[in-house]
């Protein structure tokens, strides 16, 4: 049957046909006001395959689960650079993405097969010396990054994430954070240090969330 909507539409929500309890699937509360929920970081890449930077802007929705803490979960994904011109496909790619992320359910797949796709014009190293198989292959990292900054995915942060946190840590837990940190399973360094629902270690950036 149809219903004719006759109130514009301010949000939605996903209804989700598995109401099994151990499913992980997160719902995603009716959307507020855009401006009053998401929260983003903006990621700078620069390739050898385009003479400018490339910006990738990845925004937030932040849901409070049963368990009264907040997650953050990726709402929508922006690239922008000087000359988009060239790169429509990178306009659909960030389309077809945000709809992904906003149907909720498990996305950290797409992290992982964006980080699969070889350019068959060959690959490029990043600054730092790390191979990336394509520009796509550099997108998917930069969304792995992201998700292990917000404690979707466990992983190691990379520099630039890493510098980041640092930055917030210092801001909202002051300088005295680094005497009170806990020592990292992985290096070992006594730099674990606890911040929105993350451990996260500020000398191998080692970061394991829950
Ligand atoms: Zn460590």
């Amino acid at each position: 049957m149809a219903i004719k909507i006759e109130q514009p539409i301010v949000g939605y929500e996903v209804a989700m046909p598995d109401e099994d309890e151990s499913s992980k699937v997160t719902q995603i509360a009716p959307l507020l006001e855009r401006d009053d929920v998401l929260v983003g970081n903006t990621y700078k890449i620069k390739t050898p395959l385009s003479e400018h930077a490339l910006y990738i802007t990845i925004n937030d929705v932040i849901t409070t689960e049963p368990d009264g803490k907040e997650h953050h979960r990726p709402f929508e994904i922006f690239i922008n650079s000087k000359n988009m011109e060239n790169f429509s496909w990178i306009v659909a790619l960030t389309r077809v993405i945000s709809a992904v992320f906003r149907k909720g359910g498990d996305v950290t797949f797409l992290a992982e097969e964006l980080k699969a796709v070889f350019d068959p014009r060959g690959g490029y190293f990043k600054k730092g010396g790390k191979y990336m198989p394509s520009l796509v292959a550099e997108i998917g990292e930069v969304i792995e990054q992201h998700m292990i900054s917000i404690g979707m995915i466990e992983g190691d942060l990379g520099s630039a994430e890493l510098e980041l946190k640092k930055h917030q840590v210092k801001e909202r837990l002051g300088d005295e954070a680094l005497t009170k940190a806990a020592l990292c399973p992985k290096c070992s360094a006594k730099a674990l240090v606890r911040l929105d629902n993350c451990d996260t270690c500020l000398e191998c950036g080692h970061s394991k969330c829950g």
